[in-house]
């Protein structure tokens, strides 16, 4: 028997390899997504395959599947700064409501429920690097907080579901990802890097560029959470590459990687913009003998041949 595995956001950048992960193990998929900010260019070579079903909807409005189901990832969530800037209420609700009713999926059909979790719950850190029993420093009110408190309240909610329903859940906290299926105008430092590169535009480093990322690839990501997904973890995990730099190191980086001849100018740093941010991620080596193994320059490379034959037309 196939089991199924249904996806919240799954026409999103990390929804959308998930459904591939969860296809090529065998599973029957069922990608939900409103296609706010997922796009089904990212899961277009998944329609018509054997297990593969897609169903438009927000999940903030209750979740109807019939049959079995044994897994719920829930990914849905507009998750990058200017996303949550402009649809700052849908981010609070997918955050809070549609948690809630991906929950109660997964508690009616006795599944397993992942909630992708983040690095942001950590905020602006006073701690460094993040270990998962950090409570974190968030402003409630500023720009970011709208996704940040989401996220917090969705653990929360989460572990609600655990203690009282007994639901079998587990919670990964994502730090920075990239990788192909990006958007390329989400305003994520990545994908503004390399399309400013690839066209010759100035990258537009925020502020003095010397807070500092971690940023890890979608294949090491998504191995981290196919097995937090079978292990028995209950308590949040940290995925994330350790490898910090400074985010005017990465915009060189670009540059180097594209042979661009783009230069780096400085804008302001948006507010609330955390200074530093690094995963430890002891607890993902003991519990699931995981760690990332793409290095940065084979990631990057590979990023930017995404993009370079997706926009031959801004060139
Ligand atoms: N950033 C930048 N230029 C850009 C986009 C982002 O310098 O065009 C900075 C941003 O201020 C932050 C870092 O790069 O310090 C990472 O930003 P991103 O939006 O990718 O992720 P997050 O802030 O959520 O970690």
């Amino acid at each position: 028997m196939k089991k199924v595995a249904v996806v919240t956001g799954g026409a999103g950048f990390l929804g959308s390899h998930l459904c591939d992960r969860l296809m090529s193990e065998g599973h029957e998929v069922v990608c939900i997504d409103n296609l706010l900010t997922g796009n089904l260019d990212n899961i277009a070579h998944l329609f018509g395959k054997d297990g593969f079903h897609f169903i438009r909807h927000d999940v903030t409005n209750y979740i109807h599947i019939p049959g079995n189901v044994d897994y719920v990832l829930h990914f849905a969530s507009p998750a990058s700064p200017i996303d949550y800037l402009e649809l700052p209420i849908q981010t609070l609700k997918v955050g809070s409501l549609g948690t809630h009713k991906a929950l109660g999926l997964a508690k009616d059909k006795q599944a397993v429920f992942l909630l992708a979790s983040t690095s942001e719950v950590y905020g602006d850190p006073l701690i460094h690097p993040q270990q998962e029993n950090y409570w974190g420093n968030v402003n409630p009110i500023g720009p970011r907080g709208v996704y940040d408190e989401a996220k917090r309240f969705a653990e929360s909610m989460t572990m609600a579901y655990h203690r009282y329903h007994s639901v079998q859940t587990r919670i990964v906290r994502i730090f920075n990802t990239y990788g192909p299926r990006m958007r390329l105008k989400d305003g994520r430092a990545l994908p503004a890097f390399i399309s400013q590169a690839l066209t010759g535009e100035d990258l537009t480093v925020f502020g003095d560029g010397n807070q500092t990322r971690s940023f890890c690839y979608v294949d090491d990501l998504v191995e981290g959470i196919y097995r937090l997904l079978l292990s028995g973890e209950n308590y949040p995990v940290n995925i994330g590459n350790p490898e910090e730099i400074t985010i005017n190191q990465m915009a060189e980086e670009v540059i180097r990687f594209t042979g661009s001849s783009s230069k780096i100018i400085h804008l302001p740093l948006p507010e609330d913009d955390p200074k530093i941010r690094k995963p430890d991620i002891t607890r993902a080596k003991n519990i699931l003998g995981w760690s990332p193994k793409v290095d940065r320059e084979t990631g990057v490379k590979k990023t930017i041949e995404y993009f370079r034959a997706g926009m031959g037309n801004l060139g």
